[in-house]
């Protein structure tokens, strides 16, 4: 089918699990791949929200096909630019340099249908569904923490100098995305919005948290350091669903990068501990309050291998003369903390739901939702103290039966 698209775009087809043959043999690095063999099953993914995904078997390691149409996969009538696919590719190159085997091989880029083809990774699973389920993926939290530091030092002016950071900022901007979390993470949460849903039980919950100056004054200068912060290409959506987890052999790679743009390093640490909050939440409601304790831990986890990889790029920096590491490290931290509340404080207010709490049984969700913003208040209030994620735990705790 040939998509309509939005006035500055040349018009292409989507693809569809019956065109997706074709379309590998009429790319020559995708026909090479799949072999003479030629293409053995097409199966599209519908846990997406944007994006069409085709898991292709043949040859002998297969591919995935990623296509961004010019609006939502789930919601036609909201427009998106397509160009979005070619930010990813983009993103995808540039973390693939500085934290190889952390994100997913990129095969291929088509400009004009934009697609991207990459490594199949479906002997994985997505990491939030295993949270979910209880399952400890040990080693995970300290990868991402690992791959942050190589995507916040490689891509940053430490590791591409100043001529090099400034070019990379001119050509990464990703302006239509980025509107996307403005609004979602950190202003329709705190106004009356459509997008808001709010259950009853939660209203004053709600109302007590956004109604905080404290939390109001902490998120509008979360806000502005989102948009002005441009340290290194950050992920910009790092949340426990943007990760593929396999236990044998070990492996850890973060994925849908689309949202990647010269931002604030402490904002993937701080989407990743936003959904540990969320994942913690879900344990304590459930009773588990082994594994609620287990996933907070992977706060400190993640930050740890965070400052030791960044420690230990450190030395390498392009100039020496540019920042000091305590107060940078000191810097990302206090980002990280704001985002984590901003993250965890939207998935129970806004738009985009979790599967941690919605799949909750009712009667468990009120208290869940209560604690995930008693939790964000406290990282915005009083983020910065020692034991910062057991004080976290001990508010989680507090809301359940
Ligand atoms: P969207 O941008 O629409 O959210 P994603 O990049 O998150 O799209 O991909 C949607 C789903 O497709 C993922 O949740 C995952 O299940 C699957 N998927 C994406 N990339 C791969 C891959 N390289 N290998 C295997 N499965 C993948
Ligand atoms: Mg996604």
């Amino acid at each position: 089918m040939t998509v309509s698209t939005a006035k500055d775009y040349e018009p292409y087809e989507s693809l569809s699990a019956e065109t997706v043959p074709a379309y590998i043999a009429a790319r020559p690095a995708l026909r090479a791949l799949i072999g003479s063999g030629a293409v053995t099953a097409v199966r599209e993914v519908g846990d997406g929200n944007l994006n069409l995904v085709f898991v292709v078997e043949g040859g002998e390691r297969g591919l995935v096909l990623k296509q961004a149409l010019p609006y939502v996969r789930v919601d036609p009538t909201w427009p998106m630019t397509p160009e979005r696919n070619g930010r990813e590719v983009r993103a995808l190159r540039a973390h693939n340099a500085v934290a190889p085997g952390l994100v997913p091989e990129i095969y291929d880029a088509d400009p004009a249908w934009h697609v991207v083809a990459m490594e199949d990774l479906s002997d994985h699973r997505v990491w939030r569904g295993a949270l979910n389920e209880g399952l400890r993926h040990e080693g995970v939290a300290a990868d991402l923490g690992r791959y942050v530091a190589r995507v916040g030092f490689g891509t940053s002016v430490f590791g591409l100098g100043a001529r090099g950071h400034k070019a990379a900022v001119a050509a990464s901007t990703n302006p239509e995305l980025c509107e996307i979390t403005e609004d979602l993470v950190f202003t329709e949460p705190y106004i009356t919005h459509e997008h808001n849903r709010i259950p009853p039980a939660n209203e004053r919950d709600v109302a007590a948290y956004v109604g905080d100056p404290r939390v109001r004054a902490a998120i509008g200068t979360a806000k502005l350091t989102f948009m002005t912060h441009a340290e290194a290409l950050v992920h910009g959506d790092l949340h426990t669903g943007s990760v593929l987890v396999r236990e044998e052999p070990h492996s850890t790679r973060a994925f849908d990068v689309e949202f990647a743009f010269y931002g604030p390093v402490g904002f993937d640490l701080g989407a990743l501990w936003g959904n540990y909050v969320l994942a913690a939440a879900r344990a304590f409601a459930l009773g588990d309050d082994g594994h609620a304790a287990w996933v907070l831990g992977l706060a400190g986890e993640t930050w740890q291998a965070f400052e030791e990889e960044f420690t230990r790029l450190w030395p390498d920096r392009a100039d020496p003369r540019v920042g000091e590491l305590e107060p940078y490290l000191a810097k990302v931290y206090g980002d990280a903390v704001a985002v984590a509340a901003a993250k965890a404080a939207r998935r129970v207010i806004g738009f985009s739901r979790v599967s941690d709490i919605e799949t909750l049984p009712e009667d468990l969700r009120a208290g869940a939702v209560r604690g995930v913003l008693g939790a964000a208040r406290l990282l915005l209030v009083e983020g910065n103290g020692p034991g910062l994620f057991e004080r976290v735990g001990g508010v989680l705790a507090s809301q359940n039966p």
